[in-house]
């Protein structure tokens, strides 16, 4: 442990920027704005929301968010590139903390055959990046990309460089996920080692998870003296992932010992929400056996085990599932409560709505829900409010399904839809394999959008008879993946809100697509950027 760091560890948050460049992860405005909300709750420190310079998007992703939060700092990424030093600078300008984020590869590899540059020439371009941006802001991170693969000596000349420059946060990046715990430890130690002026500066980590070591790597980084590490909640990002949040933050919790006392100012009992938050927006599901997060994360299914648990729960948990934001279902609402309860529920569920959207959610889909299922759990309340205000922009809204089924008989499904635009409504038939099948067929005859599913689960939400059904797909439009998902009491309709969902974001997709094009030539430029780091 460097004597000379500090316990306190600085989370710095990735999702909106290395997490959404994930394939099938991609987020509109309305979404990455609920997740920084999300975050800033959660506690981090630092949220990374985009790379301004790639699109129009993802500049004004930045400036939203930079306007929305205002504990975190927020931070923009850019190449060693004037112009996108600019751009970031100008993307965090209303923030009330900002931070410019520049990179520029360091490796052998990277230096021969990507950027054609000798050492010299990273070198000077290095503190030329952080002078600029530093002439915007105080608080500039710089990161030599592929850090894990530069050789040591000339690392800690470029680092030392550019804490000279004013550097206040020097992140090395394990981009490809090539490092091991303990030679990633080595590169951390020869900093520490052969950087004068490393003191000035929090060293940083950022670790991909391509060998599955993004978190061990990160934390033994942390052994040898980093005091910021780069995460994404759920682990999602680049290729395999970055290093989960999650795993980073309980772990420091739960072995101090094993950390030298190393924490976070993580609010842990937001972990969970905010993972199922991401998981939803994203339409990326965490699988089962995710650690903290997963559902069976806490789950006892041996008898052995379950005994042991119910004797002394420490016997075979490590960490108290309520820390980490899990809780049992427990019946809150039903056909008879007020709006005032719903609203203080929201409240507590860590939903901020306004009064109109408590309004709309209470005497629409709440009541409705109410009506069908006596019980309401917290957990349908969250399905409620996620599937009526995260799913934004919508084109196409669902008004109705009928379904005629028998044996040896076709299956048809009469599909029913409302143009939220025109404000029409447009009604077809379509035969199928399959009940389900014949909803999606009548869909693609409405609305002219043919997808390819990919992958179809249903789980219930919920407990009892009346249990709330999910369903997420994914499915192929050309080349690119999108996720659906949608919650009902009935699977049908459950399946047509997916599909449904699926063919809005498919068509926001087309449309964001006409506006870059239309910007021209500023569309043109931005575009086939290297988005990886
Ligand atoms: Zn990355």
């Amino acid at each position: 442990m460097a004597a000379k760091a500090g316990k306190r560890v600085l989370v710095f948050d990735t999702t909106l920027r290395d997490g959404e460049q994930s394939p099938g992860a991609s987020m509109n405005l309305t979404e990455k704005l609920e997740v920084a909300r999300a975050l800033d709750l959660l506690g981090v420190d630092i949220i990374e929301a985009g790379f301004p310079i790639t699109s129009p998007d993802d500049f004004e992703a930045v400036r939203a968010v930079g306007r929305e939060v205002k504990r975190p700092t927020v931070a923009a990424l850019a190449r060693c590139v004037a112009k996108d030093i600019d751009r970031a600078a100008e993307a965090v300008r209303d923030a009330a903390k900002p931070r410019i984020h520049v990179f520029l590869a360091t490796s052998r590899i990277h230096r021969e055959f990507k950027l054609r540059k000798a050492r010299s020439e990273i070198l000077r371009l290095s503190v030329e990046g952080v002078r600029r941006a530093k002439s915007a802001v105080a608080d500039v991170q710089f990161s030599p990309e592929d850090a894990a693969r530069t050789e040591p000596d000339f690392l800690a000349e470029v680092v030392e460089a550019v804490i000279a420059a004013g550097a206040t946060t020097v992140n090395i990046p394990d981009t490809v996920g090539w490092a091991t715990p303990d030679g990633f430890r080595r590169v951390i130690e020869h900093l520490f080692e052969h950087v004068p002026n490393i003191a000035r500066a929090v060293i940083a980590v950022h670790c991909h998870d391509d060998l599955g070591m993004a978190v061990a790597n990160s934390l033994a980084a942390v052994q040898a003296g980093a005091r910021q590490v780069e995460c994404t909640v759920n682990g999602i990002g680049e290729r395999a992932g970055n290093a989960a949040l999650e795993e980073i933050v309980m772990a420091l919790a739960t072995r101090p010992d094993a950390f030298g006392g190393c924490r976070t100012a993580v609010r842990t009992e937001r972990l969970y929400p905010t993972s199922r938050l991401v998981s939803r927006v994203t339409g990326m599901v965490v699988q089962r056996n995710k650690a903290v997060v997963g559902e069976n994360a806490f789950a006892h299914e041996s008898g052995i085990h379950a005994d042991g648990v119910l004797k002394e729960r420490t016997t075979y948990e490590i960490m108290d599932p309520r820390a980490v934001g899990l809780k049992t279902s427990r019946l809150v609402l039903g056909k008879h409560s007020g709006r005032h309860q719903f609203r203080q529920r929201l409240k507590e569920l860590g939903f901020r709505l306004t009064s109109k959207q408590v309004d709309d959610l209470f005497f629409g889909p709440f009541k409705e829900l109410a009506d069908r299922k006596k019980e309401v759990f917290d957990e349908d309340i969250e399905a409620l409010v996620e599937n009526e205000l995260v799913t934004a922009p919508e084109v196409w809204r669902l008004v109705g399904i009928q379904v005629a089924t028998g044996t040896g008989g076709m299956p048809t499904a009469t599909v029913e839809l409302e143009n939220a635009e025109r404000r029409t409504r447009v009604r077809d038939a379509a035969t199928g394999d399959g009940p389900v099948d014949a909803i999606f067929r009548a869909m693609e005859r409405l609305t002219g959008v043919a997808l390819k599913l990919a992958d179809y689960q249903i789980r219930s939400v919920t407990g009892g008879k009346e249990a709330q059904g999910e369903v997420r797909l994914e499915a192929q439009c050309g080349k690119r993946t999108v996720a659906g998902r949608g919650v009902s009491t009935d699977i049908l309709e459950a399946s047509a809100k997916a599909y449904l969902m699926a063919i809005n974001r498919t068509l926001a997709r087309r449309m964001k697509k006409r506006r870059v094009n239309r910007k021209g030539r500023r569309g043109r430029q931005a575009s086939g950027k290297s988005k990886r780091k």
